[in-house]
């Protein structure tokens, strides 16, 4: 028998899910006697709550059907696709923010600047390998999605996090010039993440916090990574009205009126760079509740007068030969996702995610053990703080689910400090009321009341 011992490689053996790992060391066991309650991760389809738009269900039947899908589509993607993203991806000047270019636009993208992924998470992937180098580093948010450090792991690029503030809508701190953040650059800073709306804690950040992050990232020659795969689930109910009676709104030959009174309130990180480079991060996954059709992209915002980021773009062009691009009949479907869903579709998903939202802050946001230091105002997720500093976030998941069968995830998963944990709140009413019980009376057997109550 050969001796012979089969080595893997080192790259791929730092490469870590953070989740799996923590999840795995907790040895988790549910309480045989109660239904395991699952808002972990965060996949919309868990419940069958919220169903894909019908738009989209019957392009990908057409798609399948025409047999003119079934090739190999270029390696950065489909034609059609990659101009489709650019159309509704790019904000014409009438539609802007304010600032509007004399060329006509706020943002403008075309085909040459998106490039189609297998998933944000692949999207993630090109934009990290296209830019470091191992000894490298990356910021990240003091909280962020777990895959940026496995990603960064698998490349030998160093993670360094920037702080967020929980008591102040989560938002980034130390960015003025001396401030902490300055003390994270180095010579080998490559990039900055922003993830607008924001996993874990469900922040979302306005014109002007934006602006700050990039006057901080151009202060310092960095590149933007700008992750906005919840762009748009925003919940402010004072934008709703104009929302839910969406007018056509037709600009440059583009109808913008879904998009319209988000982009204005929460514009895109690129649409506000005027010097900075932004490859911005997006995909059907999370807004289209499709996670599992694996479809992303990236975004080149290059503002630089001489086309610095040249090199970038070649390097995206080059790295997608290696799995040439996602599914073909996704690609095909995806200028009618795009571009035929109907607004009241989007809005009605938001209204959802809104409503689980304040409930969800209504039910835990009562319970005398627990905080929530900022309110979610987009995306999926709450990050709840357990007042009793003698329980690590890890210790309550893992006896929250032995006793009460309900999971969710330990902030220690997303960088956070002890003693928080996320919830995921796409699933219905009835479901998170029955979860927030049992949490309700988990805390009440276990921990220790803040002034006596
Ligand atoms: C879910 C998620 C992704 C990954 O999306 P896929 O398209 O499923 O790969 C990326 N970034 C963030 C912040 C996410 O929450």
């Amino acid at each position: 028998m050969s001796k012979r011992k089969y080595k893997a490689s080192n790259a791929a053996l730092r490469t870590r899910n953070p989740i799996r790992e923590l999840i795995e060391g907790l040895d988790l066991r549910s309480n045989p006697r109660k239904p395991v309650i699952p808002l972990s991760i965060g996949d919309p389809t868990s419940f069958g709550n919220l169903a894909v738009p019908p738009v989209a269900e019957e392009a990908v039947v057409v798609v399948a059907r025409s047999q003119r899908a079934n090739g190999y589509p270029p390696a950065a993607g489909a034609d059609a696709a990659r101009e489709a993203l650019a159309r509704v991806h790019s904000i014409p000047a009438e539609a802007g923010s304010g600032e509007d270019r004399s060329d006509g636009w706020t943002l403008r993208y075309t085909k040459q600047d998106v490039v189609l992924a297998s998933g944000a998470s692949h999207a993630l992937d090109l934009c990290f390998s296209a830019l470091l180098d191992a000894g490298d580093n990356v910021l990240l948010p003091g909280v962020s999605f777990p895959l940026y450090e496995t990603l960064c792991a698998y490349l030998g690029a160093e993670v360094r996090r920037y702080l967020l503030d929980s008591a102040n809508g989560w938002r980034a701190t130390g960015l003025e010039p001396g401030g902490a953040a300055d003390q994270l650059v180095d010579d080998r800073t490559v990039c900055m993440v922003v993830n607008n709306p924001v996993n874990p804690c469900g922040a979302v950040y306005d014109r002007e916090h934006l602006q700050a992050l990039i006057a901080f990232a151009e202060r310092h020659g960095l590149i933007i990574v700008a992750d906005e795969i919840y762009r748009g689930i925003v919940f402010d109910t004072d934008v709703k009205e104009n929302a839910a009676t969406p007018t056509a709104t037709v600009v440059n030959g583009h109808d913008i009126s879904a998009t319209l009174p988000w982009d204005r309130r929460y514009p895109p990180l690129a649409s506000l760079s005027r010097t900075v480079p932004v490859l911005t991060v997006d995909g059907l996954a999370k807004r289209y509740i499709v996670p599992g059709w694996r479809m992303g992209w990236v975004l080149v915002h290059d503002p630089t007068p001489d086309g610095g980021m040249r090199e970038v773009r070649r390097a995206l062009e080059g790295l997608c030969m290696k799995i040439l691009g996602p599914n073909s009949l996704i690609q095909a479907a995806l200028p009618t996702i795009l571009e035929r869903t109907p607004p009241e579709w989007n809005e009605s998903l938001r209204l959802t995610l809104a409503r689980n939202a304040r409930f969800t802050c209504e039910r835990l946001g009562c319970i005398p053990a627990l905080h929530i230091p900022s309110t979610p105002r987009g995306a999926m997720y709450v990050l709840v703080q357990i007042r009793d500093a003698e329980m690590s976030g890890l210790e309550f998941v893992r006896r929250l689910m032995a006793e009460e069968s309900v999971l969710v995830l330990p902030g220690e998963c997303f960088g956070a400090t002890p003693g928080f944990f996320r919830v995921t709140f796409c699933a219905p009413l009835s479901v998170l009321s029955e979860a927030y019980s049992r949490i309700a009376s988990f805390c009440q057997r276990h921990l220790t009341q803040p002034n006596g109550i």
